[in-house]
């Protein structure tokens, strides 16, 4: 057996209005190079200056991470040619990158136990362009050219596809949660070059071999695994591992060599002239501060003790921060209302990933966009609140939750007006037991003279049934079911 090693390295774009050293619109999908000015198309003369806000919303990642920034970052130009860049050279950070030396723990789904990754570095660049081959022609869009990019470096501590799938799973629902990026993989806004190599145990870093083109946490996972199974291949053979740069290719399920001498690439970097440094003050880190939130891990495990959720259902309802946020808001509105907590959680948990879950996808909507419900987190525990306090069914709770987003209006009104509530009443119940009495002879006699407890189980349950119907499902079954019975067991009057 050999030992594996496997670092990443991930590529977000930052959620910033403009680019990350003019002017210029973020924006992609658009006609191409519409958003370009003589700083991003690299136009002699012209000077960059920095996008604060990409900085920050850098540094707050990097902190996420448990990374330090340091005193003073800066930035270097790396230089080569290639056409998607027309200053031939990226401004990106090398000797100094705005966050250094951190770890994030791989938790939940299948994580070994104590799994830390060691962050090495997170630094803040530009994208490129982007160039398009037809036939014997190749376009350029430059509308990406100076897009910010963070790019987050880890030491190669993973030792398998499935713990690098889920580094990025996890990476991913972090920066969503920090609202630093939208995490697409297949639209390239977080993009993941994998780093893979194998040796004998105790050997150290075997040859590496740098995996591109994965676009999807799944690729990741697949390309690692195929990989490590091809060099071990090789070791076994007695041949060597070339060190290169390989492609998914998800056709074939399997990496080809793309280009190999990788060492041979100088980048020359020197400092960037034209940008001073850049040294964090107290008002910026503050600002920094004030954008962490509570990461999805964290609040996953705060949910299981807090609300006594199951480890699955926590992990679902915070796919997503929106979701998580309607969550407590609601489990809040229902203790106001008079529930426990933790009943209330469950209830309130399990709608949210059935019934608002499968409106929201019938809507095209994403969990995403359940703070904008009409059926709003106060709604949602009123509502819970009546089923748990026997007012009303479960079939006519999630009627009224349709009628609730139909109508925008709260469902006690809802319920109240069209009469779904639970009906209690004895009398009433009694009234409607009578009828069916009248019209279900047959079924009662059965249930008289059977010995078989389970037919007469099926038989009361036909009759309740029956009781439903006439009461357009307002009557409390286990009320109905009662007198039902009195009436089987009752010595006949003819
Ligand atoms: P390069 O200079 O080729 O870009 P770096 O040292 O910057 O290499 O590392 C790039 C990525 O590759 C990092 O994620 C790192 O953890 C990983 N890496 C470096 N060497 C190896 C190796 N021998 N095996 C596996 N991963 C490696
Ligand atoms: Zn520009
Ligand atoms: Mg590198």
């Amino acid at each position: 057996m050999y030992q594996s090693f496997i670092g990443l390295e991930v590529h977000i774009h930052l959620l910033t209005g403009t680019k990350v050293f003019c002017n210029c619109a973020s924006a992609f999908g658009d006609e191409p190079n519409t958003h370009v000015c003589p700083v991003c198309m690299g136009y002699p003369g012209v000077l960059p200056s920095l996008n604060i806000e990409a900085m920050r919303m850098g540094c707050t990642v990097a902190r996420s991470l448990n990374c330090r920034i340091p005193d003073r970052t800066w930035f270097e130009r790396k230089q080569y040619f290639y056409p998607d860049m027309p200053k031939n050279y990226q401004i990106s950070q090398f000797a100094s990158p705005l966050g250094q030396n951190g770890y994030m723990d791989l938790e939940g789904n299948g994580a070994p136990a104590g799994k830390r990754v060691r962050i090495k570095e997170c630094h803040l660049e530009e994208d490129a362009g982007k160039m398009i081959h037809t036939g014997t022609v190749s376009l350029l869009d430059y509308n990406r050219a100076g897009v910010s990019l963070l790019e987050i470096v880890t030491e190669p501590d993973m030792e398998t596809g499935e713990e690098a799938e889920l580094f990025i799973r996890q990476l991913r629902r972090m920066v969503r949660y920090l609202g630093v990026c939208d995490g697409n993989m297949e639209e390239g806004s977080l993009r993941a070059d994998a780093n893979v190599s194998i040796n004998f145990p105790g050997k150290g870093l075997g040859k590496k071999v740098e995996i591109k083109n994965l676009n999807s946490s799944r690729f990741v996972r697949l390309g690692l695994n195929y990989e490590i199974t091809r060099q071990g291949v090789l070791l076994d053979a007695g041949r060597e591992v070339v060190q290169e740069t390989r492609l998914w290719n998800e056709n074939r399920d399997q990496t080809e060599p793309m280009r190999t001498k990788e060492n041979a690439q100088d980048y020359r970097y020197f400092p960037e002239p034209d940008l001073p440094v850049f040294a964090p003050d107290a008002a910026f880190l503050a600002s920094v501060e004030a954008s962490l939130v509570e990461l999805p891990q964290a609040r996953i495990k705060r949910f299981e003790e807090e609300y006594g959720l199951a480890a699955d259902l926590a992990d679902l309802i915070c796919e997503e921060k929106a979701g998580a946020d309607y969550f407590e808001d609601a489990v809040g509105e229902a203790v106001r209302q008079g529930l426990e907590k933790k009943d209330a959680a469950g209830r309130i948990g399990n709608r949210l990933i059935s019934d608002i879950r499968h409106i929201l996808s019938r809507e095209g909507l994403s969990m995403a966009a359940v703070a904008g419900l009409r059926i709003t987190p106060r709604r949602l525990a009123s509502l819970v609140a009546l089923s748990a306090g026997g007012k009303v069914s479960g079939k006519n709770a999630k009627q009224a939750l349709e009628a609730v987003m139909t109508e925008d209006r709260d469902p006690e009104d809802i319920i109240r007006e069209r009469g779904w509530d639970l009906l209690t009443d004895p009398e009433l119940i009694a009234e409607a037991v009578r009828l069916v009495y009248e019209s279900e002879g047959p079924a009662f006699e059965e249930a008289r003279g059977t010995s078989n407890p389970k037919r007469r189980r099926t038989l009361t349950a036909y009759l309740v049934g029956k009781v439903l119907e006439r009461t357009a499902g307002r009557a409390d079954p286990g009320i109905a079911g009662e007198q039902i019975g009195r009436l089987i067991d009752a010595p006949r009057c003819s």
